[in-house]
């Protein structure tokens, strides 16, 4: 029996539900907020471990790929029943890593985009018009493709890394204006949300970072050539172990991003998995492939 939800969309309330009941379960494991979202929404985060090498994980920057957060969510709890019980995976003792790593994992940073791409305009949303996100969604009252927050931002084209290269290549694209993807904002951290992920990572100062996505199987692991040795030999395991793709992000996807930011700030290795095949929103039937790619190549990175 698992805690974690795995038979339903991973919404922001799902996510608070099983928050509280991992934290009831495992007293070491630790709850606490990075901030909160337009709609007010608590970027909740987990810390476990009591080590001095600093990991940061974070999912769902963008709103259809709440099954990141489930993902995550599951991976702690596997953290958690490992650590409890003693065990290992492969090589890797939970009781020696709680005490070499110090993991804080920020499951859901889009809760709003989240709510709006699973449960559309019934959505809790002030302080936002329905009047203007169905604006922004081009008239259409279908949000299951969104990925923006409730601005119509795009979380993960609102990082302070080449961030006019980014808008210029949008306006190519015809990209002027709020929306369901790819709109980057106003300025660099304009967004409650970015901010608070940037904010704590200036604070935590980890010593590693992945940014979960779907979909494609791919890791991308550099920016603008500024990957460290380090970070590409990261990548190119993890590529071994996974037979996922390695990949270098061109066009717009290779601005702004959260780990162009963290590569080109912090020069530490930085990733972004785009988990799982097929088409966004993966469906849940997915769930145990990508379980079964990413545990390994997270057993990889804390031990590494
Ligand atoms: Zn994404």
């Amino acid at each position: 029996m698992y805690i974690v939800h795995l038979d339903k969309p991973y919404t922001y309330d799902v996510l608070q539900e099983d928050l509280k009941n991992l934290c009831r379960e495992y007293s070491f494991l630790e709850s606490f907020s990075l901030g909160r979202s337009v709609c007010g929404r608590s970027l909740w985060a987990l810390r476990w471990g009591t080590g001095e090498k600093r990991i940061f994980l974070n999912g769902a920057h963008h709103g259809m790929e709440w099954i990141t957060s489930m993902l995550l969510m599951r991976i702690m709890e596997e953290f958690c029943r490992q650590y409890r019980d003693g065990t290992a995976i492969g090589n890797v003792q939970f009781q020696k890593l709680y005490e070499s790593i110090h993991l804080v994992v920020c499951p859901m940073v889009n809760p709003d985009g989240v709510s709006l791409s699973v449960n559309g305009l019934a959505s809790d949303l002030p302080p936002i018009t329905k009047t203007r996100l169905k604006s922004y969604n081009g008239d259409s009252t279908d949000f299951s493709k969104w990925q923006a927050n409730i601005n119509g931002v795009d979380l993960n084209h609102n990082y302070d890394a080449d961030f006019e290269k980014g808008v210029f290549h949008q306006h190519r694209l015809g990209i002027y204006s709020p929306g369901p993807t790819r709109y980057s904002g106003t300025a660099p951290e304009s967004e409650p949300e970015s901010r608070a992920i940037a904010d704590f990572t200036r604070q935590f100062k980890p010593h590693l970072a992945v940014a979960y996505h779907t979909q494609g199987e791919v890791i991308y692991y550099d920016f603008n050539g500024m990957t460290t040795a380090r970070g590409k030999e990261m990548a190119e395991a993890m590529a071994q172990i996974s037979g996922y793709e390695l990949d270098q992000t061109e066009g717009m996807a290779s601005f702004s991003g959260y780990k162009d930011w963290v590569i080109q700030k912090m020069q530490i290795p930085a990733f972004t998995i785009e988990a799982g095949l097929g088409e966004n929103p993966l469906p849940i039937s997915q769930f145990d492939k990508i379980f079964f790619d990413n545990l390994p190549m997270l057993m990889y990175l804390v031990s590494a």
